[in-house]
């Protein structure tokens, strides 16, 4: 298995090799992801500690690893929330899973349960909430724990690589779909067809929209289309505002692109009584939003953060039943350092998922030790 350039082995010395695992974890901002041995986690109550196969690589990660938001991780930490795999233990009091069971590890780890918000159906807003590979160590790695009550549950026949995209960028554009209020009548016009955005355009189809996909290359504008989008704007070549306005303006428009510029055009770019949904999350934390506009065209602007695991059900299902695809690229986790510059590059079609599945933990790692004299 090839090792990233920019990655190396650490050694945990006490453990036998069955009590360790393989992770990437981020320990410092300014630094490469580092590949170490790390002891396999025990479940407490109410945990279960899953053996991963599949981990996506999501945009957030890449914010998390480098500390681009106000409110940081702990360093060290393991990123990763698009983390499938099977239940291989389970502590005391837990009957939602049991050991065999393929189960998605969320960006939503744990929520209070009995707060405002958690009891009427947005515990995406839990004040308590603890977010996977954010405020506890996630599934870049060959085992992660996490809450039974919060994972989601993948049905029986779904492929675990499609599994691990839908866990994040799919139930988040599912949401903001949601939120969008579209209709069938509607155009809509999803800012960045990446990881999210390629979900995106399928949910708003689903939904019965017509849609307008804006990106920055022909590549994904190409595989847009083939995902059903009806119009097609590279932002890079000419004005998405001017394009979609000249389409009658949009009932509602999705920002997944990592650019405030993008939340301006996407602004621009509505028909009065249009809505803007606000998802990604650029480290350049503002936008300037005219607020004449906004008020005289009656604009409503909304954030959406994830979705709950009923939403995730719901993708599920929908997936299940053949409605979306996930465009994926299958990747060994050690190439995590390239594949986050690839994204960032934006070179990468759909979503990076890492394959984590069968990388017996002693042998080759131990072998690749050996080599490096460690
Ligand atoms: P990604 O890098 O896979 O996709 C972003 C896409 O935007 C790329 O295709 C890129 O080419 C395109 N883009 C960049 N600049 C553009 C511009 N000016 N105009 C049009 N397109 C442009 O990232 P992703 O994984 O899809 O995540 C997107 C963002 O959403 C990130 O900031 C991430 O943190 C955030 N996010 C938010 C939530 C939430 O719940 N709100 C959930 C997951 C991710
Ligand atoms: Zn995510
Ligand atoms: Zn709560």
């Amino acid at each position: 298995m090839p090792v990233g350039s920019t990655a190396t082995l650490i050694s945990t010395h006490q453990l036998a090799p069955e009590e360790l695992m393989k992770a990437a974890v981020v320990r410092d901002f300014r630094q490469p992801l580092v590949i170490e041995h790390r002891p396999v986690p025990t479940p407490g109550h109410g945990e279960i500690v899953v053996r991963i196969e599949a981990s996506g690589l999501c945009h957030t990660d890449i914010h998390a690893a480098h500390g681009d938001w106000p409110i940081k991780p702990t360093l060290p930490f393991v990123p990763g929330h698009e983390g499938v795999g099977i239940v291989t233990r389970v502590g005391g009091g837990v009957t939602r899973v049991k050991e065999g069971d393929r189960v998605a590890l969320p960006w939503l780890g744990y929520a209070c349960g009995t707060c405002e918000f958690c009891v009427s159906g947005w515990e995406t807003l839990c004040a308590k909430q603890v977010n996977t590979g954010y405020g506890m160590d996630g599934a870049y790695s060959e085992y992660a724990k996490a809450f039974a009550a919060y994972v989601g549950i993948v049905p029986a026949g779904l492929d675990p690589f499609d599994a691990a995209p839908l866990a994040c960028a799919g139930v988040t554009t599912y949401k903001a779909v949601k939120a969008s209020g579209a209709r069938s009548s509607d155009l809509v016009a999803v800012f960045g067809v990446g990881g999210l955005g390629h979900l995106a355009v399928q949910y708003a189809k689903i939904a019965g929209a017509t849609v307008v996909a804006v990106d920055l290359t022909e590549d994904k504008l190409a595989m847009a289309k083939q995902l059903g989008a009806d119009y097609t704007v590279n932002a890079a070549r000419e004005d998405p505002v001017q394009a979609i306005q000249k389409l009658g303006g949009a009932d509602a428009a999705i920002a997944l692109a990592v650019s405030p510029r993008a939340f301006e055009q996407a602004f621009a770019s509505l028909r009065r009584k249009g809505t803007l949904v606000f998802v990604a999350l650029p480290a350049d934390n503002s936008v300037r939003i005219p607020i004449f506009e906004t008020v005289l065209n009656g604009i409503t602007i909304v954030g959406s953060i994830v979705g709950t695991r009923k939403d995730l059900d719901e993708v599920y299902e929908l997936h299940a039943r053949g409605r979306t695809h996930v465009i994926r690229e299958t990747r060994p986790l050690e190439t995590v350092n390239q594949s986050i510059q690839d994204v960032l590059d934006g070179t990468v079609t759909g979503r990076i998922v890492f394959d984590l599945r069968d990388t017996a933990v002693a042998e080759p790692l131990e072998r690749q030790l050996t080599a490096a004299g460690a």
